[in-house]
């Protein structure tokens, strides 16, 4: 049986986090019988994240990245051709959260937001871009926003102002990679559990319960909800899918 995603040669970048958005992808789209990528700051965590899909019988490669240094998304590329001869996708994913009433944000915290969670996506559109155009047939480019995007939400002035940056970034792309048959795609995730979501809200479980008047479904989202929807954007499935915007919240912003 053939998986979803056969072959498709992944870039998933901040892997090492579990639980988190890109360790869950990274696994879900091995399952499905791509060949991932998996980079992060923290090489144990994606080494770990990686011997796991090998042991469950997937391909997979830990990288060290740092996503801000622009050197080493050209090395990130070039050694995932190296490994596997292509890229076909990129999921940007890696992320912090610096979360604090907006003035005593300081410049230094505005400026870290910035270049973690919006200047990186730029580094890794562009390099991802030039290889797909290399390669001739086009390519996927898929970018984690979030909600705070869509929705004042109290404490996330930097990070707001970074993830709207991601949205605005993304359609722009879209038009760019469009003539190169190269899809550009955002998700917005609303209140999900991993590590940097326990770290912001606190709690001490994926069942935490949250107020249903923040989530009409009631209840913190597994990162496979945010997975399943990366793994549709990267199969064949999405096709005719760009410039699209997934809003993956439990009725978050309905
Ligand atoms: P997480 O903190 O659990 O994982 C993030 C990963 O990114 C970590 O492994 C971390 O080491 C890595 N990272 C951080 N800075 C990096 C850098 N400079 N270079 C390379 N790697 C780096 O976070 P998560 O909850 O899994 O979030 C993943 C993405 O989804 C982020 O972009 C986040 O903003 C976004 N998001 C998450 C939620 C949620 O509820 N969890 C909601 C909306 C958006």
């Amino acid at each position: 049986m053939t998986g979803r995603v056969e072959d498709k040669i992944v870039i998933v970048t901040g892997g090492a986090s579990n639980p988190g958005l890109g360790n869950a992808t990274a696994r879900m789209l091995a399952r499905e019988g791509a060949k991932v990528v998996v980079t992060d700051l923290d090489l144990e965590g994606a080494e770990q994240c990686a011997q796991d899909i090998v042991s469950n019988g997937g391909t997979a490669l830990a990288l060290h990245q740092d996503v801000t240094d622009e050197h080493r998304w050209e090395e990130v590329v070039s050694e995932t051709v190296v490994a596997f001869g292509r890229v076909d996708v990129l999921v940007n994913n890696a992320g912090i959260a610096i979360l604090k009433p907006f003035p005593e944000l300081t410049l230094d915290d505005f400026n870290r937001q910035v270049t973690v969670n919006l200047t990186s996506v730029f580094l890794g559109c562009r390099y991802a871009m030039k290889q797909f155009r290399l390669q001739g047939d086009g390519g996927v480019l898929i970018n984690l926003s979030s909600v705070a995007a869509l929705k004042g939400m109290s404490r996330c002035g930097a990070y707001a102002a970074a993830k709207g940056g991601v949205r605005a970034m993304s359609r722009a792309i879209t038009m760019d990679g469009a003539p190169d048959n190269i899809r550009c795609n955002t998700i917005f995730p609303g209140v999900i559990w991993t590590n940097m979501q326990a770290e912001a809200i606190g709690g001490d479980s994926i069942g935490s319960r949250i107020p249903t008047s923040r989530v009409p479904l009631g209840r913190a989202g597994e990162p496979d909800d945010i997975a399943a929807t990366v793994l549709y954007l990267a199969s064949d499935e999405a096709n005719y899918v760009t410039g699209a915007e997934f809003t993956i919240d439990a009725g978050m912003t309905a």
